[in-house]
């Protein structure tokens, strides 16, 4: 058990805290502007004001239009709804039958997952970009994969489990000489890099609020205006008719306040914490027998470090960290007793004997130089104590 130290938070891109200035503005629309923003009275008008102003902050923030922007009820909507909404709409032209999409296999399961049951329940054809050892797509594949009847290319622009950044704007200008929509999962980007959904070439983004010091439950998707889409969802017109759905105007509100309180302080966080993170990489390498950095050295996330450490069990690794008052993840999962590596690892060409010793540590704007020479002390220890004995030994 912690024997009363300090815990150490470093798995930020699982989630960030709510910012004190997130959460004063979220306060009054739970008890005092309550009001439906559908409503057509004075209480739904005062809730209505704050979703516009959320629409524009929003908007504004990635160089889109207020119009363009939905809130969604998390980050793993925002891509279903794209890439279903997206998919299908482009096969109903007639043009593109059967309808083939393009994405690649180190996605985060709410694209990988919705790209399958498109395949499987609606008859979809599905191409897997391959990736280099860095995780990296080359865009010369995606131009090679691209068929007449394709209706979708979604690419994430920064890997959830290795941080490596995708090569997304040439992706994106390449479907847009094609007409083809262009989606990239973008839930991992808002606090560390600057959106800006035109030099991108994308038509629709996926964010969520929470990975970026806003609320949990809280999506949203960028749409460009005049992509074809069919709401996968069905109801009422919320949201201009694309999510249908009373809006959640606290959320919408926590959101824009997120996104206005990273951007005053992105781009000197990402520099700070990419020193941080050279400084843990290079102590990990150096003190660490049989350790290897995951995904690219230099286009990666400012504030993720990833490792796999041969023959040793990841989640025995994260317990073992837990004990001693760090919070981390790993990417193997143990499935019935069984510890299975991670597909995007895999995907990457790390064999297994490694992979299933991976280990994911994101940095937060509150984390000090202090956080990470106290894990690169415990961090040897853990290693060669699960490589040894297979569980932590408390
Ligand atoms: N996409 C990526 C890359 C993510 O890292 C996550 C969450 O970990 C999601 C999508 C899903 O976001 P949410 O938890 O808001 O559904």
């Amino acid at each position: 058990m912690n024997t009363g130290r300090r815990l150490v938070y470093l798995d930020h891109a699982a989630t960030t805290p709510v910012a004190p200035e997130v959460e004063a503005a979220m306060r009054p629309y739970w008890r005092e502007v309550f009001g439906n923003a559908a409503s057509l009275h004075h209480f739904g008008r005062e809730a209505a004001a704050a979703l516009d102003e959320a629409h524009a902050v929003l908007g504004c923030a990635i160089g889109a239009r207020a119009g363009e922007v939905i809130f969604t009820g998390c980050g793993s909507e925002a891509d279903n709804l794209a890439l279903r909404g997206v998919a299908l709409a482009m096969r109903r032209t007639g043009k593109r039958e059967p309808g083939h999409i393009i994405t690649t296999p180190i996605e985060h399961q709410a694209v990988a997952a919705t790209a399958q049951q498109l395949k499987d329940l609606f008859g979809f054809d599905l191409t897997f970009l391959p990736v280099d050892g860095y995780g990296r797509v080359d865009p010369d594949d995606v131009r090679r994969a691209i068929r007449p009847d394709t209706v979708l290319v979604s690419v994430m622009l920064a890997n959830n489990e290795v941080g490596t950044l995708q090569p997304v704007r040439e992706i994106g200008a390449l479907c847009r000489e094609r007409g083809i929509p262009f989606h990239s999962d973008a839930v991992q980007a808002p606090a560390y890099l600057l959106l800006d959904v035109n030099a991108l070439n994308v038509d629709s983004l996926a964010l969520s609020s929470h990975k970026f010091y806003g609320p949990k439950g809280v999506g949203v998707l960028y749409l460009r205006e005049g992509t074809p889409y069919i709401p996968p969802i069905t109801g009422g017109g919320h949201e201009r008719g694309r999510r249908p759905g009373t809006v959640n105007v606290a959320g919408a509100v926590g959101s824009a306040a997120a996104m206005k309180y990273v951007s005053h302080q992105r781009e000197a966080q990402s520099a700070r914490l990419a020193a941080l993170r050279d400084r843990l990489i290079a102590g990990v390498l150096d003190r660490v027998p049989d350790a290897r950095l995951t995904g690219h050295p230099t286009d990666r996330l400012p504030h993720l470090a990833s490792f796999v450490f041969k023959d040793v069990d990841g989640e025995s690794l994260l317990m073992a960290l837990d004990v001693e008052g760090f919070a981390v993840s790993t990417g193997s999962a143990c499935t019935s007793g069984n510890p299975e590596p991670s597909p995007v690892l895999l995907a990457m060409g790390i064999p297994p004997a490694w992979a299933l010793g991976s280990l994911r540590v994101s940095l937060g704007y509150d984390t000090r130089p202090e956080d990470i020479d106290a894990l690169l002390d415990v961090l040897p220890r853990c290693v060669e104590r699960v490589r040894r004995y297979g569980l932590s030994d408390g």
